[in-house]
């Protein structure tokens, strides 16, 4: 524990230094003068050679700069606003002393020295700073482990969002979007639209390829499709298995058959191949509405899986609009 003495009086200095030393206190520092202490403390602007000090001992009445302005300009100095200051001084004059603690000095002791109550205050001031680290340092280890809380928290609310094999939205995620836009849909009277796709013969490619490229296949199909839905308020989400969803808040029929035809488009140009050379291509469905409270996000999924079903049977590789919900009127500004 590292203790500056400061005092104009070789004396005094040698004295308090002494008693000091001989109670087993050795990193001991001494200053006979307020511009000493400062540069000892690298408060001259040099803060290479500044010592760690734990407290401070210091002599009220010196030339030049005494005890309390030197005490106050050290308490200014961000890094030394917890390092105890007390005043050795023969004045014991209680506006003397007042004016000292209004300087930031934490005690005083008085002159001449007597060594058991020098000794004890010591003690127990260093006792204090020594607490006083102890849970700093604790509290910098629990404000470190909260950090890490919050930032696993957040992965975990990321992960818990997206599916784990192509990193894209996830199941539960794409059903608190749908069920969110369709309540805004609602309240809006504004039109959305439902693609839902499966990759045509997959089963067939990962019995052929193997489970690792099938994988590998499912990535490449997800990255495809979210490349090509641009719009910032789109969502494209694993449905499940091989099957893709995506979600087109404000967008009519006609939109959502442009898209669903881009997408068959874009898959089928991957060139992805099957064991019979043909390339791996999707069927789509898709469906529309002017989402009204008497229907439900359940019967708009159930209308773009009809019409997948649809185009499934129809021959794969193509997109095939929902019959029932098609309730939206066409728009040209697309
Ligand atoms: P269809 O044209 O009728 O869609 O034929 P299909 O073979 O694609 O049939 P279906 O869509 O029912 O089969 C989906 C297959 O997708 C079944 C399973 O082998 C495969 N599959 C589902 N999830 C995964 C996965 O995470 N990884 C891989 N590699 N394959 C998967
Ligand atoms: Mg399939």
């Amino acid at each position: 524990m590292g203790i500056l003495i400061v005092d104009d009086s070789a004396d005094d200095r040698l004295l308090l230094q002494s008693i000091l030393s001989a109670a087993g206190y050795d990193h001991i520092l001494v200053a006979d003068s307020a511009a000493d202490a400062f540069r000892l403390l690298g408060l001259d602007g040099d803060k290479r050679g500044a010592a760690r000090i734990d407290l401070i001992l210091m002599d009220m009445i010196m030339p030049e700069m005494n005890g309390i302005e030197t005490c106050r300009q050290i308490k200014a100095v961000e890094r030394f606003r917890d390092t105890p200051i007390m005043m050795v001084t023969v004045k014991t004059d209680p506006v003397d002393l007042q004016l000292a603690f209004a300087a930031g000095a934490l005690d005083y002791i008085g002159k001449p020295i007597n060594k058991i109550e020098l000794l004890t205050r010591v003690r127990s001031v260093l006792r204090l700073v020594h607490e006083i680290d102890r849970r700093q340092a604790r509290e910098q280890e629990l404000l470190e482990v909260m950090r890490q809380l919050q930032e696993a928290n957040q992965m975990l609310l990321r992960l818990s969002c997206l599916d784990g094999l192509t990193g894209i939205t996830n199941r539960r995620q794409f059903d608190d979007f749908l069920d969110q836009e369709w309540r805004r849909a609602v309240r809006e009277s504004t039109p959305l639209s439902l693609i839902m796709l499966d990759i045509d013969r997959f089963k067939s490619y990962n019995d052929a390829h193997g489970h690792t490229s099938g994988d590998e296949c499912l990535r490449q199909v997800a990255a495809a499709i979210s490349g090509a839905v641009n719009r910032p308020g789109d969502l494209v989400a694993r449905y499940g298995g091989d099957e893709f969803v995506v979600v087109l808040p404000g967008t009519r029929t006609d939109g959502a058959a442009q898209v669903a035809e881009t997408l068959r488009q874009r898959i089928q140009a991957l060139g992805i191949t099957h064991s019979d050379g043909k390339f791996i291509t999707i069927s789509v469905g898709f469906a529309s509405i002017i989402p009204s409270r008497t229907a439900s996000p359940t019967d708009l999924i159930k209308a773009a899986d009809q019409a997948l079903y649809q185009a499934k049977q129809e021959g794969r590789n193509r997109a095939k609009q929902a019959g029932i919900l098609t309730l939206v009127p066409h728009s040209h500004e697309d």
